[in-house]
């Protein structure tokens, strides 16, 4: 694995050899158990590439990513830095597949603020661990450990002088016993906290989606207001205090905080909601369901039929754009399973290519509905409208943050009248138009966090998600056995 690992991570030569530190683990016989396990350190490998002469243009575009140059500006001031040399570190976490049963957990980190090109799209992997040998909380907390400590040195620009747990430096450490207290050329700063829901809840104790209170780090949001979609929704109010707030809350709980959380300037603001788990995995997908099997009895005189117009529809779709990333065939098991609610099975770049589909066949069910169902084809129709124009604003070349912002509540609101109309015609278990968690937390991306921090390009996933892919996949291969119990260095 630490072979393998160091395939991964050190693709370049004269990189800086694997930091080791003790991490609980559950052992092969599922008993408590601990690792000596490698970690790459993001100040090294930050170091190493300045010292290639890979850094050498200004590092943030307050255009591209506005928040992040204002934060660049107060870590400057507050360390006596130069705002333009600082470098933003973005990390990403995941688990990918690997094998039939397993997965590996990782966590890698870039330079999300790099101009495009070799250096802005490359992924460092700081360390991963297979999903069945993780002890919740410790194994994370012990990674997180070594991972704050790392970046705390980027930030104050000085290479540390003893090891990540206070301890001196051991005989592996000589190297970095050698820079001890040495100053960095260019310091940095933790920007971009990238993954899902999931990862967010294992890694930072946020609240879980489906948490019976404050379900939202960044808002007063609970289940009971998921659906007030609206200016005057409470959630608006007290932001700054709420995510104070979540703290309070985890600490009263008896939940650590994860250090990174500790880290300076690092907010709720900092742990990035990613555009592609929130609506092509969850929001469009749930709403394309929704409107394929509203729109199926307008398709046809049986399911059967129906089901094959609308992908005869898609087909033609398909063709007319040049599309590249389709579904192989549509069942009407992908539109909806069993009593489940509707939701549109498929890969998130499936269900992407498929939004403005959605609002041309919403238009085109509006025109041949019945009379007296023009009020909720007309809904449907403006909500499919509004989610074609939010991905559209990913192709603009500047993020229009007003108009994504308003397109976004004008969705959110009609999708929640949409449910609203369902329950008035079949009562609250009613499974059509279900408002979810993902809703809101779409909210939060266009409305709050895509206006303070740029286009959600800037901070998706799309990247790490497939990096992540392939380094699980060129692991696969590597005995389970060989995990971290006996590291191979
Ligand atoms: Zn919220």
């Amino acid at each position: 694995m630490a072979r393998d690992l160091r395939r991964q991570a050190m693709r370049a030569v004269d990189y800086p050899p694997f930091y080791f530190a003790d991490v609980p683990i559950i052992d092969g016989e599922g008993g408590p158990s601990s690792a000596d396990m490698p970690f790459t350190l993001v100040h090294e490998i930050a170091c190493e590439l300045d010292s290639q002469g890979r850094f050498r243009q200004h590092c943030v575009d307050p255009a591209e990513h506005p928040a992040l140059a204002q934060q660049a500006q107060a870590v400057a001031r507050e360390f006596g830095h130069t705002a333009a040399d600082l470098l933003v570190v973005g990390i990403h976490g995941d688990g990918a597949p690997c094998g039939h049963s397993e997965s590996i957990e990782q966590l890698s980190f870039n330079f999300p603020c790099l101009p495009n090109g070799d250096d802005h799209v490359a992924r460092y992997l700081i360390w991963c661990v297979y999903k069945s040998f993780v002890a919740k909380p410790a194994t994370y907390a012990a990674a997180s450990a070594v991972i704050a400590w790392s970046v705390l040195h980027l930030i104050l620009g000085v290479w540390p002088s003893c090891r990540h747990d206070g301890s001196p430096w051991s005989p592996r450490d000589k190297w970095r016993n050698a820079m001890s207290g040495k100053a960095m050329r260019r310091p940095g700063f933790l920007g971009q906290i990238r993954g899902d829901w999931a990862f967010f809840k294992e890694l930072l104790s946020v609240p879980a989606w489906n948490s019976a209170t404050n379900m939202c780090w960044l808002c007063n949001c609970v289940r009971s207001t998921m659906a007030h979609t609206g200016a005057d929704a409470s959630w608006r109010l007290n932001r700054t205090a709420a995510q104070a707030s979540f703290f309070t809350r985890l600490r009263a709980q008896g939940i650590p905080i994860n250090p990174i959380m500790g880290l300076p300037f690092v907010t709720g603001m900092t742990i990035c909601i990613d555009f592609l788990h929130t609506f092509d995995q969850g929001v469009s997908a749930e709403f394309l369901g929704n409107l394929f099997w509203w729109a199926l009895p307008l398709l046809g005189v049986n399911r059967k039929n129906q089901v094959a117009e609308l992908w005869r529809q898609m087909l033609y779709f398909y063709e007319a754009n040049q599309v590249s990333s389709r579904l192989s065939g549509l069942a009407l098991a992908d539109i909806r399973r069993d009593s489940k609610g509707p939701r549109l099975r498929g890969k998130a770049s499936q269900i992407k290519a498929l939004v403005r589909f959605g609002s041309e066949l919403a238009a085109r069910c509006r025109a041949a509905c019945d009379p007296a169902e023009v009020a909720v084809a007309e809904t449907v129709q403006e909500c499919a409208a509004q989610l074609a124009a939010i991905y559209g604003f990913l192709l603009a070349p500047a993020w229009p943050a007003e108009e994504a912002r308003d397109a976004s509540v004008k969705f959110a609101t009609l999708y929640a009248a949409l449910r609203t109309h369902a329950e008035a015609v079949s009562g609250p278990a009613v499974k059509f138009w279900k408002v979810k968690p993902k809703l809101h937390l779409g909210q939060e991306l266009l409305e709050y966090m895509a206006v303070a921090n740029g286009s959600p390009r800037q901070f998706w996933a799309y990247r790490d998600e497939d990096w992540a892919q392939q380094t699980s996949t060129s692991m696969s291969s590597t005995a389970k056995s060989e995990q971290h119990i006996q590291p191979s260095m």
